[in-house]
């Protein structure tokens, strides 16, 4: 009782500390503090970029536990309350930041029984990183150096703890212009144009879901000067996400050629952008079904109900599984992430750090 009652503490401490992606400065020194006055690390590294890393020394191979510092917006003065249902929210007029708090809490809690308690566990490297949330996350041009794991955890899935992800999407933003030339509008037959181009291409390609694991987007179109011309230029932003980086260059070959062909067709022209914004992964290789087994058996015996799904979102997970590290992504018992309606139960918040003590033997 005692314990948990110092988790949510923590966690009550930690969500009013405003860390909003780029301003997570305060914040870090604050951790930086704890760990130091409280010994719970004698080797914490802070790189340029602002990412924490901290070494507890064990036995066997190393670990990776990783939580990111930051929060979205409105994540300014957040006061956290304990509601009589056992919950943990804000007050409506911000977000709480259990995403992904939540985990910071659960490490330092995890830290403390270490510190007190003579547990057998695994050499431990713990990365706290900065501005996860924004579109340049702080792990994009991590030092991978400093990690000597070759797996490792994160909980950034806001989904009950037991939730194991498997895989995650490769991300490629595509801008499109279609080029064609003006005329007036009572003279169509002198204007190559460029919304003809777009209807044809959208004649030869599939929107939406393209298959099981991939997905395409025109999020926005915009183009035309004014009503009475036609329209020479059409811009196009769109993405496509697959969890296979396979599909997503066949994909996007297929893209190429009918913007090729619809160009060609109405004697216009295009540009074409394609730009892969993050790596994904499919947790399929011999190593990651392993540990995913091993996991599985640990959540069962914690009657934790394990669920295994595919994940469209990105974290910083995908980033360290592209540098060689097998890093699982598991849900961290938040509800209503980005929103004024964000929450956590208190039994999720202490499954969590459960959890992560059972993982690291
Ligand atoms: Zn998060």
């Amino acid at each position: 009782m005692h314990k948990n009652s110092r988790l949510v503490n923590t966690f009550l401490n930690i969500v009013q500390i405003d860390s909003p992606s780029g301003e997570e400065d305060n914040f870090a020194k604050f951790l930086i503090n704890i760990l130091k006055k409280e010994n719970l690390s004698t080797n914490i590294i802070r790189d340029k970029r602002g990412n924490l890393v901290v070494y507890l020394e064990g036995e066997g191979k190393p670990l990776l536990l990783l939580a990111h510092m930051d929060t979205v917006e409105p994540g300014r003065g957040i006061h956290a309350k304990i509601n009589k249902d056992g919950y943990i929210e804000s007050t409506g007029e911000t977000i709480l930041g259990a995403d992904n708090k939540a985990a910071v809490a659960s490490f330092i809690e995890v830290l403390r029984i270490l510190k007190e308690e003579i547990i057998k566990h695994r050499p431990l490297e713990i990365v706290f990183t900065v501005n996860e949330e924004s579109s340049n996350p702080g792990v994009s041009n991590f030092d991978y150096s400093l990690i000597s794991s070759k797996e490792g955890f994160l909980f950034d899935s806001a989904l009950p703890v037991g939730t194991v992800i498997t895989a995650a999407p490769f991300y490629m933003s595509i801008n499109i212009e279609f080029v064609g030339k003006e005329a007036h509008a009572s003279r169509p037959e002198e204007a190559i144009n460029a919304v003809l181009i777009l209807k044809e291409f959208l004649n030869k390609i599939e929107i939406g879901r393209l298959d099981f694991e991939t997905t395409f987007n025109i999020g926005i179109i915009e183009g035309g000067v004014v009503r009475n011309t036609v329209p020479s230029h059409l811009y196009l932003k769109c993405e496509l996400r697959s969890l296979s980086y396979e599909k997503m260059i066949f994909y996007q070959k297929l893209i190429k050629e009918s913007l090729t062909a619809s160009a060609k067709k109405l004697s216009g022209r295009f540009k074409a952008d394609f730009i892969l914004e993050n790596p994904g992964y499919n947790h399929n290789s011999n190593g990651a079904i392993t540990i995913k087994n091993n996991l599985i058996k640990v959540l069962k015996r914690m009657n934790l109900n394990p669920k295994e799904i595919l994940s469209w979102g990105v974290s910083d997970g995908n980033y360290f599984n592209n540098n060689g590290i097998i890093c699982f992504n598991l849900g961290d018992g938040c509800e209503n992430p980005h929103q004024l309606r964000e929450r956590i139960k208190i039994s999720e918040l202490e499954n969590l750090t459960r959890l992560i003590l059972e993982l690291i033997k």
